[in-house]
């Protein structure tokens, strides 16, 4: 394996969020969170409870030791309760990260308590806390919504502290480092199987991303496709609502279109419409969207924009379009382009805006095209 093959190798296993989509995959991760910190919750306000009542019912237990448990599983029933509460009042936000740490935090510490406590009292069970010890760390790190960079919150403070709780309890200074060895073997462990976990969660981020690009692009010219306009569409009006500002539609078709196909080929027509995209698009603003609508016509919305607003990023369009022949295998061609505007405010329907643009566009078309026209 050459060094070059390693560094693909590894950047596979371990692939990176390409600039560009991190809030998409922001977005991604706290829904991911949230899922996990309601399932974490529900969890552990079933079985924590059921513990409790296993131990204090059914064990000979005359240290005590369920009502020393009940202080350590308290933070969690505390943290697993808020979880559901914000879940319940605020389904939005930027909280499930957060409590997801916090519960995973709470779970280590509350086994590292009571395997210390256990240690420390004679006939406790201690094979069912370094049991339990061991199934939170795995949990845990399932948990870990991101992978490596989560573990040291969650596991580096517990995990110190447990020598520390040991020789609190009289264990000696020898014992406390032999017990400090498991927890850490765990830990190595836990970083693995979160780091394995989340970048199986970038995986199918990426996958799913590359899915929509597929959906919602133009595959000949790359622009936005019809199904991914008539969403920018519904979005445009309604933040057009929000902020009181109007929105502009320039729907553009080439003039005689059907006459560089017959002449020239499909192929240059092809070519020509490859080329139109990419004037269109370095001609407008990155916030305004551009799209393939149909065929040979193109559809722009220019967010917060009047008509003559409008009507001026229509012209400066058409004049890209016509002020330089188009390059093509067949030779320089010289296109022109066809205009309908319609500019509307969020009170008005989006269809019916498209529709006042089509008829703008075929008043130019009538009158003599390589014109603009507002409807
Ligand atoms: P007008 O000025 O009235 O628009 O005349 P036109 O010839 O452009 O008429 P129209 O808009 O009706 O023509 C559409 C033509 O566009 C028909 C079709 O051959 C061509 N066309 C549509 N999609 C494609 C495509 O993907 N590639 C190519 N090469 N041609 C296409
Ligand atoms: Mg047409
Ligand atoms: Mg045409």
């Amino acid at each position: 394996m050459t060094w070059i093959q390693f560094k693909q190798w590894l950047s596979e296993l371990f692939p990176r969020i390409p600039p560009g989509l991190e809030d998409a995959f922001e977005a991604y991760q706290r829904q991911l969170a949230r899922r996990v910190a309601v399932v974490g919750a529900v969890a552990v306000l079933i079985i924590l409870p059921a513990f409790q009542s296993i131990e204090y019912f059914l064990y000979d237990d005359p240290e005590l030791l369920s009502l020393r448990n009940a202080l350590w599983r308290l933070p969690v029933m505390v943290a697993a309760l808020a979880i559901l509460a914000l879940r319940w009042w605020q389904p939005e936000g930027n909280w499930p990260r957060p409590m997801v740490l916090l519960l995973g935090f709470a779970m280590v510490f509350m086994m590292v308590g009571i395997f210390a406590n256990d240690k420390v009292f004679e006939g406790a069970p201690i094979q069912y806390t370094s049991q339990g010890l061991i199934i939170t760390l795995a949990a845990v790190s399932v948990a870990a919504t991101r992978g490596l960079r989560d573990v040291p919150i969650i596991y580096g403070l517990p995990v110190l502290a447990l020598p520390f709780l040991l020789l609190l309890q009289g264990a000696s200074l020898g014992q406390a480092a032999i017990n400090l060895l498991y927890p850490m073997v765990m830990v190595l462990v836990a970083c693995l199987i979160a780091e394995l976990i989340y970048h199986g969660n970038v995986h199918s981020f990426m996958a799913h991303q590359q899915m929509r690009r597929f959906a919602l692009t133009d595959p000949l010219t790359g622009l936005l496709n019809r199904r991914a306009m008539e969403e920018e569409l519904k979005a445009a009006r309604s933040q057009a609502r929000r902020q009181e500002q109007p929105y502009g539609l320039l729907l553009a078709d080439i003039d005689r279109f059907k006459r560089v196909n017959d002449t020239q080929g499909h192929d240059v027509g092809d070519q020509v419409l490859v080329e139109l995209a990419a004037r269109i698009r370095g001609m407008v603003r990155r916030e305004n969207r551009v799209s393939r609508w149909g065929g040979e016509e193109f559809l722009v919305l220019v967010q917060n924009s009047d008509q003559t607003a409008a009507r001026q990023a229509a012209e400066r369009i058409r004049h890209a379009v016509r002020s330089k022949p188009f390059p093509t295998t067949a030779g320089e061609l010289v296109i022109t382009i066809s205009i309908g505007v319609a500019v509307a405010d969020g009170s008005q329907d989006t269809g019916e805006t498209l529709i006042r643009a089509d008829k703008a566009l075929y008043a130019a078309k009538q009158g003599g095209r390589d014109r603009t026209e507002t409807g």
